[in-house]
């Protein structure tokens, strides 16, 4: 008898862009600006504090929630940067990633036929986690090329059927931010109506040009009704260490709480204990937009004699560029014709709309040593 075949929940789904990139790039030893992570090493300081923690005996299962101050300090920080008064207890989980904790809330309020609003381009990981629900995504494209929400037409897509909406600020891959205004139009849209929302602010503390983060907790009348998460691996420089959060009001977390608890129960307990240390020094999450803004202007202005053409980049670590004076090809193929003749990865976004849009740009990852920005920069130039 051979091996019993799965009638696949995701039958169209491939390996995600960013395992397919990074794996090319290691396969023709070229520079890796596709998946989005730093070059750099993190703080030793905060390494060392996990090995303290771990030498400590911090090594079994933290509390389902999210070890205690760990979430006083995320409490703190929603207060002081936003104004948000969020109970710890109740109100904020700690997840594996902020992927755990997307998935969790999409879990949590979607329902088979309930349909999700989300924009496109969207990160990757939201449209599976609706369709395992039974939830059916309802795409919206943001303009090209300011990638802007269109909220008239928001306002006409909603159904007695829509149950969330999903909004990722500062924006992967497009870099743009959310406005004081936009924020304005969702109250208004949403204000009588029972609507659920997601804010993906994991770019937090990565905006630029002296812009604002206009998180959803910001705004009492939307966080009623919002799960905001939020990851560590961003603004910590470690993305492979998987800890993010989720911060909902207390009936909306609970909720949460019920898929978190069964899917990974709890996070790794030893760095939850470090991240709750290095929080007190606040200046490594308000120096953060310094730091990479410093990238992104080193990166424009080294890029700038070539024939790429770069869009606004005003948050995250992605700067997209227009490579349509130099080559016809699809996103996709260019992408890895780049990385296999040139030496330099990169992601095609048009794996981020449900259609494969292609406006001919590339997403780079400029979370690299500025020594890494000048050799890629140096190649992009050749081309
Ligand atoms: N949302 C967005 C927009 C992201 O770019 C990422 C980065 N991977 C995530 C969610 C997931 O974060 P994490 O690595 O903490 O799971
Ligand atoms: N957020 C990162 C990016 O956009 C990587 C995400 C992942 O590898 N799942 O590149």
């Amino acid at each position: 008898m051979g091996i019993m075949k799965i009638r696949s929940k995701l039958p169209d789904i491939e390996t995600t862009i960013f395992t397919v990139m990074t794996k090319l790039a290691r396969e023709c030893n070229a520079i890796n600006l596709s998946q989005g992570f730093p070059d750099f090493e993190t703080s030793p300081s905060l390494i060392k504090l996990v090995g303290k923690y771990m030498n400590e005996g911090y090594n079994q299962y933290a509390p389902m929630q999210g070890v205690p101050k760990l979430r006083e300090r995320i409490a703190e920080k929603v207060l002081e940067l936003y104004h948000a008064d969020c109970n710890p207890d109740t109100e904020i989980t700690v997840t594996s990633g902020a992927t755990e904790a997307l998935y969790c809330a999409i879990s949590a309020v979607v329902n088979p036929g309930d349909e999700v609003i989300l924009f496109e381009p969207a990160f990757d990981s939201y449209m599976p986690a609706i369709r395992l629900n039974g939830g059916i995504p309802v795409f919206l494209k943001l303009s090209f090329p300011e990638y802007k929400i269109d909220w008239d037409r928001v306002k006409n897509t909603i159904s007695s059927k829509t149950k969330l909406i999903i909004l990722n600020s500062p924006h992967n891959p497009t870099g743009t931010v959310l406005s004081g205004k936009d924020m304005h139009q969702l109250k208004e849209i949403v204000r009588d109506i029972d609507i659920f929302i997601i804010g993906d602010e994991v770019y937090e503390h990565i905006i630029f040009d002296g812009l604002t983060h206009e998180s959803l907790l910001r705004h009492p009348e939307l966080a009623q009704k919002s799960f905001v998460i939020s990851s560590f691996g961003k603004t910590y420089h470690t993305t492979g260490w998987k800890i993010g959060y989720c911060v909902a009001p207390a009936p909306l977390s609970t909720e949460f709480r019920k898929i978190h608890q069964y899917l990974t129960f709890a996070s790794n307990t030893p760095i939850q204990y470090a991240y709750a240390k290095v929080m007190e020094d606040k200046s490594r999450y308000l120096n953060l937009s310094s730091f990479y803004q410093k990238k992104r202007d080193l990166f424009l202005s080294i890029t700038e004699p070539s024939g790429f053409k770069a869009l606004p980049c005003r948050g995250t670590y992605f700067q997209m560029m227009d490579y349509s004076s130099i080559s016809k090809e699809s996103d996709i193929d260019f992408s890895k014709r780049l990385t296999r003749e040139y030496g330099i990865a990169a992601i095609p976004p048009s794996v981020f709309y449900h259609e494969n849009d292609d406006n001919r740009v590339l997403r780079f990852c400029f979370a690299k040593k500025d020594e890494t920005l000048e050799k890629a920069a140096e190649i992009l130039c050749r081309i």
